[in-house]
């Protein structure tokens, strides 16, 4: 059996990594690490200024005091070298990450880290309205992830999983859907007259077809393969002209230094 590190940003105590790591151990050796409380978008983000601690839970459950990412980390550097992870899996999460959000995502950031680690990862989404359940969630998640040990994991695997709360009508390959949100920012006062801001809004979809956000409004699984180049190869070319008098302005100025230094 392959070893799979089982992570989430909801936290270790949450239902939907219990239904996950239940249901991935039936047909792998599962290990979890996961943060000790909620840390639901905090993206991709790495302690770096204070110390963390693992803590053992249970026979094979840990928690770290920081972020998903941190986790990922820790588990693969730290209390797994001895035997690293052959895939890792980040979930299930209350609540969906579709489109634009994935960046804000700890879920899908988890996996982020770990196909930076060079590790196959898969993120695991569902959507919270009424009938959802994450036994059934967790029940497709066994089914994905044990046909793709049986077809054997490929080396550079980073997918993105919503499941919507409705009975599954199928399962479709998507693209990223674009968000917009009508209004963001709420001003208030408090109790001392002070200003303070709540970033919120309602989230609108573009309706575009063949998006995760169009699976999951037709009741159906969404996959999105993702990588983490983010270069925009379009924009290489567009920026040549910019790019040449900016060369030659840079180019000028340090003839000019050497030359003023000179005399
Ligand atoms: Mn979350």
């Amino acid at each position: 059996m392959i070893n799979v590190l089982v992570t989430n940003d909801d936290g270790v105590f949450s239902e939907g990594i219990k239904a996950l790591a239940e249901a991935i151990g039936e047909v792998a050796h599962v290990m979890v690490v996961a943060p000790d409380r909620e840390q639901s978008a905090s993206g991709h983000s790495l302690t770096l200024h204070h110390p963390l601690r693992i803590r053992k839970v249970r026979d094979h459950w840990f928690t770290v005091d920081g972020t998903p990412a941190d986790c990922v980390n820790l588990a693969i550097h730290g209390l797994l070298k001895e035997a690293p992870p052959d895939l890792v899996v980040s979930g299930i999460n209350f609540g969906l990450n579709l489109g634009n959000d994935v960046t804000y995502s700890g879920t899908v950031s988890a996996t982020f880290e770990a196909s930076l680690q060079k590790l196959p990862a898969i993120a695991f989404s569902q959507e919270v309205a009424e009938g959802f359940s994450f036994e059934r969630a967790a029940g497709f998640a066994r089914l994905m992830v044990g046909k793709m040990i049986e077809d054997g994991l490929p080396e550079r695997l980073l997918l993105n999983v919503n499941v919507p709360a409705d009975p599954y009508t199928g399962v479709a390959i998507t693209r990223l859907g674009h968000r917009f949100y009508r209004q963001t920012v709420v001003e208030k006062r408090d109790p001392r007259g002070r200003r303070y801001y709540w970033i919120g809004g309602v989230p609108e979809w573009e309706t575009e077809e063949g998006t995760d956000h169009a699976a999951i409004t037709s009741g159906r699984i969404s996959i999105t393969p993702l990588h983490l180049d983010l270069t925009d190869y379009h924009g290489l070319e567009g920026f040549d002209g910019l790019t040449r008098e900016l060369d030659q302005a840079v180019k000028q100025a340090d003839d000019d230094d050497s030359n003023a230094s000179d005399a």
